[in-house]
């Protein structure tokens, strides 16, 4: 089963990725983990990679593209996307490279999270430098801000203040809103509301995908 996972940013994608991959043995394929790895690994591609992020410069997406490949390639059977496609450009390319790969895209799953709640949810988000796991500062009344899981002090990501917060959004909404319309059409789209608990979230999408693979 190859699936995408689409939201705002704040969403909680990456938590329920991580549920997800366990919850249905599928790899979690998220790009921005890809490129860093790559990175760390000085090869072909994360050397050009690198060479844009440190211009400051968007990766172009024939260097992500080919990351995702090499990973499909590398085995596994199912894969969770995040992070990518992020346009409906990088939507086609994507469906092209499957379809080369005698693969197709099973199902797009949408954490639906409106406006407001996003921007709260960013401007309270802190993460942990040392294992990635976000926690929001609402959480930590009178304790001090670290970890559970591993005891690091927790920081807020350069990322998510409120003019960046707002320029993200202005990017989804522009660029990523449309994805939904593109998998409605091909009748792929599962929306979910990513409003209640990870937990609950979490219940309700592991209801659809089992109705999905047994209708498979
Ligand atoms: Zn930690």
């Amino acid at each position: 089963m190859i699936i995408v996972l689409l939201g705002p940013p704040g969403a909680g994608k990456g938590t329920q990725a991580k549920k997800i991959e366990g919850e249905f043995g599928l790899t979690h394929v998220a790009t921005g983990d890809l490129l860093r790895e790559a990175v760390r690994r000085e090869t072909s591609l994360g050397k050009q990679a690198q060479d844009f992020m440190l211009r400051g410069r968007l990766v172009p997406d024939r260097i992500i593209l080919d990351l995702i490949k090499n990973k499909i390639r590398g085995g596994a059977s199912g894969f969770l996307l995040d992070g990518f496609p992020r346009n409906i450009i990088q939507a086609e390319e994507l469906d092209e490279l499957l379809e080369a790969e005698n693969k197709k895209l099973d199902l797009v799953i949408n954490l639906e999270v409106n406006h407001n709640e996003v921007i709260d949810r960013l401007n309270g988000r802190v993460i942990c430098p040392e294992c990635g796991k976000t926690y929001n500062v609402d959480h930590f009344v009178d304790e001090p801000l670290v970890c559970k899981d591993c005891g690091s002090r927790l920081s807020q990501r350069s990322d998510d203040n409120p003019d960046a917060i707002e320029e993200r959004l202005k990017v989804y909404l522009r660029h990523t809103l449309p994805l939904i319309d593109y998998y409605k059409e091909k009748g792929i789209l599962l929306s979910v509301s990513g409003e209640r608990s990870p937990q609950e979230v979490f219940h309700r999408i592991v209801d659809l995908l089992q109705r999905v693979e047994d209708v498979h």
